[in-house]
């Protein structure tokens, strides 16, 4: 036996107790009589004591191992004189009578440590290594408890796991498909899926209904911070439901994750609409952890002759609670953030309401003391308060005040970690006009459903059509989202004119979801989550990247094994594929 123990387990009451144990070297500490080596494996840390005294040869053998020297040991258990309270196995120590060195280590390229020196592309080089560390190693722990509770949760209220093509057809709609050549089929291409969305809906038609996949997906974007081309989902679809039975699951899905993994019990969620989010909070996907909702201005602000409101779609503010102490510098500090191009915001008006029961803004010599107080009344403000402005253009203007509103929080110190303010965001557009292309495309994905009473306006006015589709959204990030589908082969063909596909397009690339709607759909709606997000809300942390095992770096590259690569001319004739230079 290689092992009795882990090296998390042992502690004071198995004084006496003869053991095995095999693990890394995490340290070893000389200190001429004695010789101490902290022996770690993923359980923790055990030490190990060798005296010099009683074996000599022993002592001057544990002196020599390197640092992931990989060893195994045999011995007995015996309190420690000083103890270490941080740690589980800290009463303890071995009394070690044989060491065998299992392999040796070349020294790691950083520290195995918490805090390690390691930057990240080298972290990212030696993969393997980083995983050894606690962080990393308690981040892939919770992926796997998150993904076992959602299978205990799904399993327990019917839902069966199928497994759905990774090879399948590639499609314009959405983002970019990777493509793989085949070698059989001579000058054709299969794609990653993006989602498993069309087969799932499938198995609908094929009467599984109750499904879910945790899945694998792949989208060819241009990778923007926090993004990897292949990600995970936990990927769902219902029959014989309506949007509040897929509601109804998830919120208890996700409450089951929360509870069960943090031990966070969850209120009911509350549910705003798309509309009611851009109002409120510039966002569809809004922080709800801390309040600042908007407030409209527009009507307490025009007709004072002043050009930045009057010539303004809307004026709109939020009311940052106990900042009227904020300094000049401070404040310069929020104008230059809203100013950023990536905010894109032209202004910003502030009034202060200060303790002594005046007010300073901006804009005084146009807006007198009535006409602040006026403001203050409208948004609330009381002695203490800082009001801060913005005008412009609606959904410009609504999304710079939102970005305002979140670095705002975080200044203040309103995002914290450990608290989760989940919602659902209902009612999202069908339809998106997109710039580049001049048409509409579909705002969710082109199988989601109308809403039966705005499909009269399809015709009349797209942008206002409503769909059944909804995002579950945690902390202000987008964790799921889904939508009621539609199961009718004449509702699908009208959407997909609508989106622009010629009768022949549609049927050229989503003819076989057609012919399936002529044998019988079934009524069907299903959601899916972000499982690498969720992961990482979880675990209190802003980036995905250390909750998946092996993950890319911002070039799309897995830089340990080096990938993507060349591949060989014998390979490429194969699959008919001349390279240009
Ligand atoms: N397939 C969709 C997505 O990947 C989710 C859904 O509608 O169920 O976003």
């Amino acid at each position: 036996m290689l092992r009795t123990h882990n090296c998390g387990t042992l502690n004071i009451t198995n004084i006496n107790l003869q053991v095995t144990l095999s693990g890394w070297v995490q340290k070893t500490r000389d200190l001429g009589g004695m010789t101490f080596v902290d022996l770690r494996d993923r359980y923790g840390i055990t030490q190990l004591a060798f005296n010099m005294d009683v074996n000599a040869d022993l002592c001057t053998a544990a002196r020599k191992l390197g640092r992931e020297f990989v060893i195994q040991i045999n011995g007995k258990v015996i309190e420690r004189s000083s103890k270490n309270k941080n740690i589980p196995t800290g009463d303890i120590e071995i009394e070690v009578s044989k060491l065998t060195v299992l392999n040796s280590s070349k020294t790691p390229p950083f520290t195995i440590e918490n805090e390690t020196d390691g930057g990240d592309e080298i972290r990212m080089k030696y993969r393997y290594l980083d995983i050894r560390r606690n962080p990393i190693k308690e981040s892939l722990m919770l992926r796997h408890q998150v993904s076992k509770a959602t299978r205990d949760y799904l399993d327990e209220q019917g839902f069966i796991e199928v497994e759905t093509p990774y090879l399948i057809k590639s499609t314009p709609e959405g983002a970019r498909d990777f493509v793989v050549p085949s070698r059989m089929n001579e000058k054709q291409f299969y794609a990653l899926p993006q989602s498993p969305q069309t087969f799932k809906q499938l198995l609908m038609v094929g009467g599984i209904d109750k499904y879910y996949q945790i899945v694998k997906c792949f989208r060819d974007e241009d990778l923007r911070a926090d993004r990897q081309p292949e990600f995970t989902q936990i990927d769902c679809e219902m029959s014989f439901i309506e949007q509040e039975d897929v509601l109804n699951t998830f919120e208890g899905l996700t409450r089951h994750i929360l509870n069960e993994v943090k031990g966070v019990k969850l209120n009911e969620f509350p549910r705003i609409t798309y509309d009611e989010a851009m109002k409120l909070y510039g966002s569809d996907k809004p922080d709800i952890r801390f309040d600042m909702k908007f407030i409209e201005m527009t009507e307490v602000c025009q007709g004072k002759d002043f050009m930045l409101f009057d010539s303004a779609e809307i004026v709109v503010a939020i009311n940052a609670k106990g900042c009227a102490d904020y300094t000049r510098k401070q404040l310069d500090s929020l104008v230059n953030f809203i100013k950023t191009p990536q905010i894109g915001g032209t202004g910003l008006i502030y009034c202060k309401y200060n303790q002594d029961g005046t007010s300073k803004s901006t804009v005084d010599k146009i807006f007198d003391e009535d006409a602040r107080d006026a403001w203050a009344e409208k948004a609330g403000c009381k002695k203490g308060d800082l009001l801060l402005i913005m005008a412009g253009e609606i959904d410009k203007t609504r999304k710079a005040l939102g970005a305002l509103r979140l670095h705002l929080a975080e200044e203040l110190g309103l995002r914290n970690p450990e608290v989760f303010a989940p919602l659902w965001v209902l009612d999202f557009p069908l339809l998106e006009w997109d710039e580049d292309t001049e048409r509409y495309h579909a705002m969710h994905h082109p199988f989601t459903s109308p809403k039966p009473e705005d499909i009269a306006k399809l015709d009349t006015d797209p942008a206002a059509v409503r769909a059944n589709a909804y995002d579950l959204v945690i902390n202000g990030n987008e964790i799921g989202g889904g939508s009621i589908r539609i199961h009718d082969k004449t509702l699908q063909q009208l959407m997909f004119k609508h989106l622009g596909f010629t009768e022949e397009q549609a049927k050229e690339q989503f003819g076989f979801l057609m012919e399936a709607f002529e044998y019988g759909a079934p009524p069907h709606g299903g959601v899916a989550f972000g499982f690498d997000r969720l992961c990482a809300i979880m675990g209190g942390q802003e980036s995905i990247r250390d909750f998946i095992a092996f993950p890319k770096n911002n070039a799309g590259r897995d830089v340990m094994i080096d990938s993507p690569s060349d591949i060989d001319e014998i390979q490429l004739n194969e699959l008919n594929i001349k390279l240009k230079d």
